[in-house]
């Protein structure tokens, strides 16, 4: 499990795991496997794969989270979500997760299909929070169990201390660890971290992994933000402008290297902080995410040992 993983002594600063996602078509598949391998060799405590709103990329995360299960060294962890599946089909899918040796899975309700932020309707013989689908999936045979976190609050939550109990009610429910929606701001990271000690001690004592985007041009950060409903500080904000220059070009090397740099210095604080992984969301891209590790000191001699499925 992503809990025993994460209790292996490792030998560098600190384990990381790596966020893929369900590739559109065949070329994009041949450059997600590029990024697999480079990851493989500095040895991810796991990998995860994500679920996507619908149809044909919805078979590729099984299909793929299988292929990373049989056919590398690595931990898969496949996200699941409630969005337009009744109760029966989830069943299905976890089953045909555990036929591909996948056991590991992130419980997720999903956002609305076309509009992330828009009205969410339950599957009418489906689940409506994600903490019934850990409980479903619970329920199915001996899975592992990861949830989602909010380090700025769910956009749907009334305010922190429901999003803080809604969380929780998450751990309490089964699920092990959760990792957090991307951020930019330690800070809320560690606010979250005191809100769920807080709030249940026990809970609090299982693994919350900060989820970190290495920004490589201001076009997919805005998107990215708008998309998770992400608030990115002014400061920061500023700094990547200030990079991108006034000119009607943005200077991409700069913004790529300030990304680079504010990625790092996040992560520093965030080992200095002592979480137990830092979960790089790739985009399918190895590059960035390899030259932020390497500047933590993150290498093939630092890597875990190959994951025993
Ligand atoms: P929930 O925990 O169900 O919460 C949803 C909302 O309901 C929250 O506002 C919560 O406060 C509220 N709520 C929960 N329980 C109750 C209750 N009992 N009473 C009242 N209100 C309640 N999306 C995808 O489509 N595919 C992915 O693969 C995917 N991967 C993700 C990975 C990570 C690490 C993260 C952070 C997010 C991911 N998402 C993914 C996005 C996620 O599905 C959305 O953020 C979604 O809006 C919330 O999902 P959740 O599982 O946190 O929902």
């Amino acid at each position: 499990s992503i809990v025993d993983r994460l209790s292996v002594p490792h030998r560098g600063p600190v384990p990381f795991s790596v966020e893929f996602l369900p590739p559109r078509d065949a070329d994009a598949e041949v450059r997600l496997w590029r990024a697999v391998r480079t990851f493989e060799r500095l040895g991810p405590a796991f990998v995860s794969m994500t679920y996507g709103a619908g149809g044909s990329t919805r078979d590729r995360t099984v299909r793929i989270a299988g292929d990373l299960a049989t056919q590398t060294t690595l931990l898969p962890v496949a996200h699941l979500t409630a969005v337009n599946h009744s109760v029966d089909e989830l069943r299905a899918l976890v089953g045909a997760y555990a036929d591909k040796g996948i056991t590991n899975i992130l419980a997720l309700r999903g956002d609305p299909p076309g509009d992330p932020l828009g009205e969410w309707t339950k599957h009418p013989e489906g689940v409506e929070y994600a903490e019934e689908l850990v409980r479903l999936i619970g329920d199915l045979g001996d899975f592992h169990v990861g949830v989602a976190s909010f380090p700025e609050g769910h956009h749907r939550a009334i305010d922190l201390d429901h999003d803080t109990r809604t969380l929780v009610g998450k751990l309490r429910a089964g699920a092990e660890y959760s990792i957090t929606q991307m951020f930019f701001d330690v800070d809320d990271f560690l606010r979250l971290r005191d809100r769920v000690h807080r709030a249940d001690p026990e809970q609090g004592g299982k693994p919350l992994i900060p989820g970190i985007m290495p920004i490589t041009s201001l076009a997919t950060v805005r998107r990215m933000a708008e998309l998770s409903g992400s608030v990115i500080p002014d400061d920061v904000q500023e700094r990547f402008a200030a990079a991108a220059g006034d000119g009607a070009e943005e200077n991409r090397e700069a913004v790529r290297a300030v990304g680079i740099d504010f990625a790092t210095e996040m992560a520093q604080r965030l080992i200095a902080e002592g979480v137990p992984c830092l979960h790089f969301c790739s985009l399918n891209f190895a590059k960035a995410t390899s030259e932020v590790l390497e500047r933590l000191g993150v290498d093939a001699r630092s890597a875990m040992p190959a994951a025993s499925h």
